[in-house]
């Protein structure tokens, strides 16, 4: 599939149609969806709608959009107004959402045609898109492995060339993730970049919207497009959207890249390697490469399974059958909650929402959710200390290339640890990108992963267009 620049490209400049380039994505996604178990919904009629308007626009000669004709996937906890937006979860089928999220409005406005929404780990429980209501989704790659997650779909819609861009959210590593195990660029914004008006809540001070493309540019230029001051998200950076596709080329020529012991220790050895690689191509560059130890690192998993159960169990209480989704009728209110939830709910939702509870709870409040939160400041402050020393920090992404299905759902810790080397990004609220680079059991994709502090996306990006180029694609 051609890159997302290259269509926005040709639909200006009448080339092609975005009519013409909505019916290429619709094949791809009628042809193979049913194998990959991909979209969960697809809104035929609203693409053909976005396109031909985006076509009205270049007929009339004006502008059409930095996204003009560009198919694109969003993850099933965006809310688009009128669209069955199901967060992965049963107990939300058949909801329409009322209104669009902030992101739906801005691809739209940029001239992107979105396709419909994507599987995913049900309420972005999971790192395999396993734990979906709707049935796993498959890695295009190969089949018999999960694209990751929870922004499995959207990894997998990209991956499969269904659309050459998707949305998903990363609240622990649920874009890079996936990216990495698609051979994917993903990226996680710092907190705040990009508006979460429309996202279903999961762990509100932690969930982040980002990008899914093929290539560093695709990633930049829907960032580019998505990010910027929201007044509808009390969490907006108070600043427009950086420019980012103007500093792709920057290059890394001056810039120290901390090489992290803890964000690569444990991984299997052909990740390992590829992250040393990845050091020796920063260098080759011009980067000066320091080896680092954030031992602080470590603690990030336990912090993470604390704070964001806590918050989880807080923002799934709303669905309690009366105002969202399924309702089981039972014999008073408190009975019709529970069954609701009994029924509406999977095994991984309820074990969070059990976790972070008990975690709340009176008696066990400061043990549990207060000891996370002075881990995740130490976090905070390792961060800092390791960005006074270095620029951008280097690791791997996953310990592992994608794995078998069934691998890892017997075994809750098995399948955090997916996360290990994610999380103390979204605990600090900085910004992080996965890369593809290089390949290891199997041939399948390994991601390595380029963290910044807050606002360095333009410095991430330029960062992973130099490993992109050494890892031999245009
Ligand atoms: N895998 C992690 C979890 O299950 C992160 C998920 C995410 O980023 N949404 O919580």
């Amino acid at each position: 599939m051609r890159p997302a620049r290259q269509i926005a490209h040709d639909v200006q400049s009448g080339v092609t149609t975005a009519e013409s380039e909505m019916a290429t994505s619709l094949a791809a996604i009628r042809a193979k969806n049913e194998e990959f178990n991909v979209f969960l919904y697809v809104d035929e009629a609203g693409a053909l709608d976005a396109a031909r308007r985006v076509d009205q626009r270049v007929a009339n000669g004006e502008p059409a959009g930095a996204l003009a004709g560009v198919p694109l996937a969003l993850k099933d906890n965006l809310c688009q107004v009128g669209i069955p937006t199901t967060a992965g979860s049963r107990i939300l089928k058949g909801w329409l959402a009322p209104y669009n999220a902030t992101v739906v409005d801005r691809v739209i406005a940029a001239g992107a045609v979105v396709m419909g929404k994507t599987n995913m780990d049900e309420f972005a429980m999971g790192s395999s898109t396993e734990t979906s209501a709707y049935g796993p989704t498959r890695n295009p790659l190969d089949p018999s492995r999960v694209p990751g997650g929870s922004s499995g779909g959207s990894a997998a819609a990209v991956a499969a060339e269904m659309t050459p861009l998707a949305l998903g959210s990363d609240t622990g590593g649920s874009i890079r993730q996936p990216a990495a195990l698609c051979g994917l660029v993903g990226l996680k914004p710092t907190y705040g970049l990009v508006s979460r008006y429309g996202l279903i809540a999961f762990s509100s001070s932690l969930d982040q919207i980002g990008p899914l493309a093929t290539n560093v540019a695709d990633a930049a230029l829907l960032l580019e497009v998505i990010a910027g001051h929201d007044p509808l998200d009390s969490t907006s950076l108070p600043e427009p959207s950086p420019s980012l596709v103007a500093h792709l080329d920057d290059g890394v020529a001056g810039k120290r890249v901390g090489l992290v012991r803890e964000l690569f220790e444990g991984a299997e050895g052909e990740v390992v390697a590829a992250v040393h690689r990845a050091a020796e191509a920063l260098r080759d560059a011009g980067a000066t490469i320091v080896e680092l130890s954030v031992p602080e690192f470590r603690l990030g998993l336990s912090a993470y399974y604390l704070i964001a159960p806590a918050e989880a169990s807080s923002n799934l209480a709303r669905y309690d059958g009366v105002r969202y989704g399924l309702r089981v009728d039972a014999d008073d209110v408190a009975a019709m909650n529970e069954a609701t939830r009994t029924v509406g709910f999977g095994a991984e939702v309820k074990r969070r929402i059990m976790l972070g509870t008990y975690a709340l709870s009176a008696g066990y409040y400061d043990a549990y959710y207060g000891q996370a939160l002075k881990v995740r400041t130490q976090m905070i402050d390792a961060f800092k200390r390791a960005y006074q020393q270095v620029d951008l920090l280097l690791g791997a992404t996953t310990p592992s290339v994608a794995f078998k299905f069934g691998a890892k759902t017997s075994n809750p810790m098995a399948m955090y640890l997916s996360d290990v080397f994610t999380i103390p990004t979204n605990l600090a609220g900085d910004a992080a990108i996965s890369v593809p680079f290089g390949t290891g059991e199997a041939d399948l994709p390994i991601g390595v992963q380029l963290l910044g502090p807050g606002r360095s996306e333009a410095q991430l990006l330029a960062a992973a267009r130099v490993l992109e180029l050494a890892d031999g694609r245009p």
